[in-house]
């Protein structure tokens, strides 16, 4: 505008308004807002100079999303120290020179990327602790070298790893083409260059306190497994991930050997039952339990730090703890058949509860069998109860209809990470319970609307949608952005589904000839990935998508539903 100011250097300051501030008075809203901002600029001047101190960077040349920018810059330079060609990708594949072109194996949906979950689903009647884990990732990293050891085998011998050819070979033209196993291990070298990335960090933190390098460990984990990246490449994350899962499932052995059991675990969450019968004795004891496992070496910086617990606990699948049966929805409200259900769960926890404090009052459980038959030591008397009711609504007991089926459609998305508080969280799209419901004020900005007419109650304008929140921090997550992380998942279902293998079904084998009918043994084949599973995915997005309000995923998903018409019959079912 002013042509003088472009001979001043020029630092932006990146700042977020919510949206949710447009109002009939937005004009002196959002001058105080830039007032705000203006005295404010300062503080956050100071900040960024200390930023870009640390990150050798210019001032002008931080963006928005820093941290994410410095991590690829730091892992640049160590790459390049490490005499690594440098490359930078600003999409999702990794810029390999063209070989990643052909490579769509590394974007498919990989089995493995759905974190690993204990759940065992029972009546723990003495006192449960919910843990909160964090900083597996980055723990993994640092001990990714012990973790083959802990298995009995060593990185020498493991197939994670290529050797690598000396100058000497090259120059001389000897070295033969060595058989790369797969991508992770071709990776194995940047994997290297990554952990002293993270230890370099850590260094800064121990010795001199350094807080921006501090943030930097703490949003590791969304630098690996973000696609904006520059520097992103699936197969480093696939690599961390497979690492994590091992180191995992020592660290719920861990729990074990110490005594606990295990009532559900996942990469961010472990509730354990601590068989206590006080409170006191409980903390106690997972103080203790704690302790000692951050003693150990492997799990060093893993941060574990305790929710919540209960007295008792009746467990089916996290987004069912307790008096939050998603399953009242699913029964038909006919002559209080809710109200029923809960009152019966209700009077059986806190018949069992007061009767553990034996007062001696007991109320016979009555009704639906699932939950009860949760407690196993009511066991007898929950098969009886049930071969009654059945015969009441005429069900033979063996009959298909009385097994039970979990009635809600479920889909977890992985390791969504907030951008208010940095918690990272599996969500069960439909059956969590975190959600509420927004204005999308983007439908139609109502400062438009305010300069045509003079409407006072702009609200019923703007579309209302449910959206999912952090239960940390409730700051609700970008519905835009989990539509895409949908979208995403379509493509690399339908990928994988393309690019599956065939099978034999009666011996198992792979299919190796490309033209045969049969199988050598006379078999017939089979797909590995089976239609039915894609499309009850393609179902389920087709739901989600209709209930918060998608349109580009709606409109993917009724596409591939159309595109083929054995789906088609049932789109509403
Ligand atoms: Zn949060
Ligand atoms: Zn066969």
């Amino acid at each position: 505008m002013m042509p003088v100011l472009g001979e001043f250097p020029l630092v932006p300051i990146h700042v977020q308004d919510s949206e949710a501030i447009w109002d009939l008075n937005w004009q002196r809203t959002w001058a105080r807002n830039m007032l705000r901002h203006f005295l404010n600029s300062e503080t956050v001047l100071d900040l960024m100079t200390e930023q870009s101190r640390y990150f050798h960077l210019p001032l002008g040349n931080l963006p928005p999303d820093a941290t994410l920018f410095a991590t690829d810059l730091f892992y640049a330079r160590h790459l390049v120290k490490h005499n690594f060609l440098l490359w930078c990708s600003p999409t999702e594949r990794p810029d390999l020179g063209g070989r990643e072109a052909d490579d769509n194996r590394l974007l498919t949906e990989f089995e493995e990327s759905s974190s690993v979950v204990t759940n065992n689903p029972d009546c723990y009647s003495t006192f449960c602790v919910e843990l909160d884990i964090d900083g597996l990732a980055v723990n993994t990293l640092l001990q990714s070298h012990h973790v083959n050891d802990i298995e009995g085998t060593s990185s020498c011998v493991a197939f994670d790893t290529i050797p690598q050819a000396s100058l000497e070979e090259i120059v001389g033209g000897q070295s033969a083409v060595l058989p790369t196993y797969d991508e992770t291990a071709l990776v194995s070298g940047a994997f290297k260059v990554l952990r002293a990335m993270v230890n370099a960090w850590l260094r800064d933190v121990t010795l001199y306190k350094n807080v921006i390098a501090d943030f930097q460990i703490l949003h590791f984990y969304r630098w690996l497994r973000s696609p904006n990246a520059l520097l992103y490449d699936p197969a480093l994350r696939r690599s961390l991930h497979n690492l994590m899962k091992k180191l995992f499932i020592q660290l719920v052995a861990e729990f074990k050997r110490l005594g606990s059991v295990i009532v559900y675990a996942n990469f961010n969450k472990i509730i354990i039952c601590t068989k206590k019968k006080t409170i006191e004795d409980a903390i106690g004891y997972v103080e203790f339990v704690v302790q000692s496992i951050r003693n150990k070496e492997l799990f060093h910086s893993i941060e574990i730090s305790y929710q919540q617990c209960w007295e008792y606990l009746v467990w089916l699948d996290p987004p069912t703890i307790v008096m939050n049966w998603n399953l009242v929805e699913y029964l038909p409200n006919v002559g209080g058949c809710r109200d029923n259900f809960k009152a019966v769960i209700a009077g059986y926890i806190s018949a069992v509860y007061l009767h553990l404090k034996e007062t001696g009052i007991q109320v016979t459980p009555a009704r639906v069998r699932r939950v009860l038959s949760l407690d196993s030591s009511v066991n007898d008397e929950v098969m009886h109860i049930r071969r009654n009711m059945l015969r009441l609504i005429n069900i033979g007991e063996f009959n298909e209809l009385a097994e039970w089926r979990d009635p809600c459609i479920s889909f977890v998305l992985p390791e969504v990470i907030c951008k208010a508080c940095n918690h990272c969280r599996d969500i069960d799209l439909c059956k969590d319970n975190h959600r509420a419901i927004e204005n999308d004020w983007l439908v139609c900005p109502p400062y438009f609307i305010n300069s045509l007419f003079d409407l006072t109650n702009i609200e019923t304008l703007a579309r209302k949608i449910p959206v999912w929140q952090c239960p940390l921090c409730r700051t609700s997550y970008d519905n835009s952005e989990i539509e895409y992380l949908l979208l995403d998942t379509v493509q690399r279902k339908a990928m994988a589904y393309t690019l599956q293998d065939v099978q034999c079904k009666k011996c198992l084998q792979i299919k190796l000839e490309n033209m045969s009918e049969y199988c050598s043994c006379a078999g017939e084949f089979q797909c590995l990935v089976s239609r039915s599973d894609l499309e009850i995915h393609l179902r389920t997005f087709y739901k989600i998508a209709q209930y918060f309000k998608m349109p580009l995923l709606l409109e993917i998903v009724e596409w591939a539903i159309d595109l083929n018409p054995s789906f088609a019959t049932g789109k509403e079912t």
